[in-house]
């Protein structure tokens, strides 16, 4: 016997997977098909068709039976899909009659699908208990149903897709996306779901008039992902400021790299002074540490300071910085003290490494595919020679 199992699956959840696993115990089906809706009167979806097709096919490859078979072919239907088209689809390709699962709650109205009663009465179906605890033929006295069994054998979580929607953007804040514990999970979704989920920012309640935030921009390929992973959420305001880098010509050079992204992205950005005395006063007595060091440490506060001074000027009430995608950087160190620098000025600094989950090497396959210039060493004359050293002891051992 062949079971149908057909819903907007938006997102699959342990009540559907539930369903699956107890019919596959107490029915022992040869095929149960899974098909995901597509054009439906009484649906929108929440997100795409491609975020939509993945998460079924994440839902299937956790089933593991392969008896469960998914079954893609409504996606491409132009038209409205109802119960009759999926019941005559079934029977001409798999060559038989199958049984639809349904939850009770629809009895009340499946009698308005079609004039003919083709779903109430024609169609043989297995309602899911619902809400309910059970329920009985009398219950459904009244409703024009025909040719079903309610199945009452096992306990089937009483949850739905749409109460789960509405707990999403509790969990989607970037924070916890970068989250390394157990907040991670959704409740009612299983972990690769909510991972899929999460990492694609899916079913977030987009708010109406985003924040500003104000990104320190260290140079154009580490400002890539800031950018895009902080657009949605945010009104991207980037801030060159990098008086570090030397010779000038260099310096303009990465400039001109990040404005080429900036036009690419749309998105604004302001240039702050190129005043090198600053620099130098800064990392004065400590400039021969090697990198990561001292000079490091103030080279990046100096950035951070005249940033977080500049978001609290034109009230913008986030900053944040792109050398937070560097993966060499000592990240927890350097946020405490971005965190000081926001208080001071009463702001919030935004801690978020953009480094993880890939983030530097999709911002290197970003500058690959835009052709965006790549420097290769830090940027002080002090970077320069040390790259050079490195360089030529690989030489030399190589
Ligand atoms: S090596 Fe880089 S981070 Fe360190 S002081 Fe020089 S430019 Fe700044």
């Amino acid at each position: 016997m062949i079971y149908i199992f057909w819903a907007a699956f938006d997102p699959p959840h342990s009540g559907h997977f539930s369903i699956i696993k107890a019919l596959l115990h107490h029915k022992n089906p040869e095929k149960i098909i899974v098909i995901p809706s597509g054009l439906r009167n009484d649906k929108s979806y929440h997100i795409s068709d491609d975020h939509r097709k993945k998460l079924c096919e994440i839902f299937l490859w956790e089933i593991s039976d392969e008896r469960v078979i998914l079954d893609l072919e409504f996606f491409s239907w132009k038209k409205e899909m109802i119960t009759r088209d999926v019941d005559i689809y079934v029977r001409e390709k798999y060559g038989e009659d199958g049984i639809h699962i349904f939850w009770t709650d629809v009895i009340t109205y499946m009698e308005s699908w079609d004039d003919e009663g083709y779903a109430s009465w024609k169609i043989q179906k297995i309602f899911i208990l619902r809400w309910e605890k059970s329920i009985s033929r009398e219950d459904i006295e009244g409703f024009w149903i025909e040719n079903f069994e309610i199945f009452t054998e096992s306990k089937i979580p009483d949850i739905s897709s749409t109460e789960i929607r509405k707990i999403i953007p509790e969990y989607i804040g970037l924070k916890s996306l970068f989250a390394e514990d157990p907040k991670f999970l959704i409740p009612g979704l299983s972990k690769k779901i909510s991972k899929y989920i999460l990492e694609n920012r899916l079913y977030r309640v987009i708010p109406s008039k985003k924040p500003k935030i104000l990104v320190h921009v260290c140079c154009g390929p580490d400002v890539t992902m800031p950018i895009i992973q902080l657009r949605d959420e945010y009104d991207v305001i980037c801030f060159w400021y990098d008086p570090n880098i030397q010779p000038r010509e260099e310096h303009d050079k990465r400039y001109d790299a990040f404005v080429k992204i900036c036009e690419i992205e749309n998105i604004p950005y302001i240039k702050g002074a190129y005043d090198v005395k600053n620099f130098f006063t800064r990392i004065k007595w400590v400039e021969h540490t090697p990198e990561k060091w001292e000079k490091c440490t103030y080279c990046y506060d100096m950035r951070m300071y005249v940033s977080a001074k500049l978001a609290s000027r034109l009230k913008i009430p986030v900053y944040t910085s792109s050398l937070n995608t560097s993966p060499k950087k000592d990240l927890e160190k350097l946020f405490k003290m971005w965190h000081k620098y926001a208080e001071k000025y009463g702001i919030e600094f935004l801690d978020i490494p953009f480094r993880k989950r890939w983030g530097f090497e999709k911002s290197v396959e970003y500058t690959r595919e835009h052709d965006i210039y790549r420097q290769n060493y830090c940027g002080c004359i002090y970077s320069i020679r040390e790259w050079g050293d490195s360089n030529m002891k690989k030489r030399m051992v190589g």
